[in-house]
């Protein structure tokens, strides 16, 4: 029974806007899945400030401070390969779930753990347990319960944090004008992916790493309650998610491909495969992308200076819709897609 008593399901509630002639067999992406079936055109509790659509939902459960709330789940052979060391998952589980309260700019507090495990095995249980609570040490998250059971591997973490009532960062509110700000590097953890897949040879452990042990940017997302007007965390994909960002704020974007933040090895395989694509789709970044006025240019360029990673301006938020890629002269409309996980044609490593 969810708690809330007696409301309905997530699932009838969608239904009600579901058409009931739909063809069998025809598929749909994954957005348009959740939009369809499980978007509510209306909360049934006052406490509900934000629902489904943003990296974490919110509850004002009291009058200060709101509750921020996500969930991701890791599936073996979807999001990492059967064998990898069980520290890294334990780790990268927690990670990604801490990276959706970082762009909320919540301070984590409590996680659940639901695990699907083909069996018991307690070595790859001790690993797991020292990836997991070595970053959950970290930052100080209490593990509060969650559920155990056999079958195909797979991990769901949910995440619960808390930011002042009404200041939480979200994806709706950029404006024309606005910087686009983007944390650390991106492209590195597809670059990993490739590595991995026997797609790129590199002896740089700097791109496994980051495929890897992603670190959440959360003392990035408090800095920015108050400052920024709009935030994401790029798990899917930089052009995806700043999508997101678009589509959620009703405006377009044009970004300077010569200031995004590259590694060096990025750069070499860009240079070598000709696939400039990859950094703007390839997913597993976890940085943190955000518009702020352009007036707060100096402010945001000073407070990042003592921030623990870098910090690059990548472009401007304009009026109008789309993403537009300033590169090697030309202006080029850049697809809004990253991965989805019921499309084919995945943008994921596309030449
Ligand atoms: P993120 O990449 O930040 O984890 P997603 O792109 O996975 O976010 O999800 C987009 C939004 O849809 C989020 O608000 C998420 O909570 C919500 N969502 C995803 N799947 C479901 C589901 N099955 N039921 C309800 N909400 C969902
Ligand atoms: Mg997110």
């Amino acid at each position: 029974m969810p708690c809330g008593g007696g409301r309905s399901s997530p699932v009838l509630r969608g239904a009600r806007h579901a058409p009931l002639n739909e063809p069998a067999g025809r598929t749909i992406g994954e957005f348009e899945l959740i939009r369809r079936f499980f978007v509510a055109p209306s909360a049934f509790r006052p406490e509900t400030v934000l629902g489904i659509g943003d990296d974490c939902a919110l509850l004002r459960l009291a009058p200060e401070q709101d509750l921020a709330i996500t969930a991701d789940t890791l599936v073996s052979g979807v999001h990492f390969f059967p064998d990898v060391d069980p520290a890294d998952l334990g780790h990268k589980v927690l990670a990604v779930n801490l990276s959706d309260l970082a762009a909320a700019g919540a301070t984590p507090g409590w996680v659940t753990l639901c695990l699907t495990l083909p069996q018991a095995d307690a070595s790859w249980l001790q690993r797991f347990h020292t990836g997991f609570f070595g970053l959950a040490g970290r930052y100080r998250v209490d593990l509060i319960g969650g559920d155990t059971t056999r079958g195909p591997l797979s991990i769901t973490v949910q995440a619960m944090g808390c930011v002042p009532a009404g200041k939480a960062l979200r994806r709706s509110g950029a404006r024309p004008g606005d910087l686009i700000y983007l944390t650390g590097t991106v492209g590195s953890a597809g670059l990993g992916l490739k590595r991995l897949q026997g797609e790129f040879a590199s002896s740089d452990s700097e791109s496994l790493r980051r495929l890897l042990r992603p670190e959440p940017r959360v003392s990035v997302g408090l800095a920015l309650l108050g400052l920024a007007h709009a935030c994401i965390d790029v798990s899917d994909g930089l052009a995806a998610d700043l999508g997101h960002v678009l589509v959620a704020s009703g405006v377009g974007a044009t970004i300077d491909w010569d200031l995004l933040p590259l590694s060096p090895e990025v750069r070499r395989y860009v240079a070598e495969t000709g696939d400039w694509r990859m950094p703007l789709t390839a997913g597993d970044d976890y940085e943190l992308c955000f518009t702020v006025p352009s007036a707060q240019q100096a402010s945001v360029e000073n407070l990042s200076s003592a921030w623990d990673c870098s910090c690059r301006r990548v472009g401007i938020i304009t009026a109008g819709s789309g993403l537009t890629l300033m590169r090697a002269g030309r202006m080029e409309q850049l697809p809004l897609r990253g991965f989805d996980h019921f499309r084919t044609d995945r943008a994921h490593g596309t030449g």
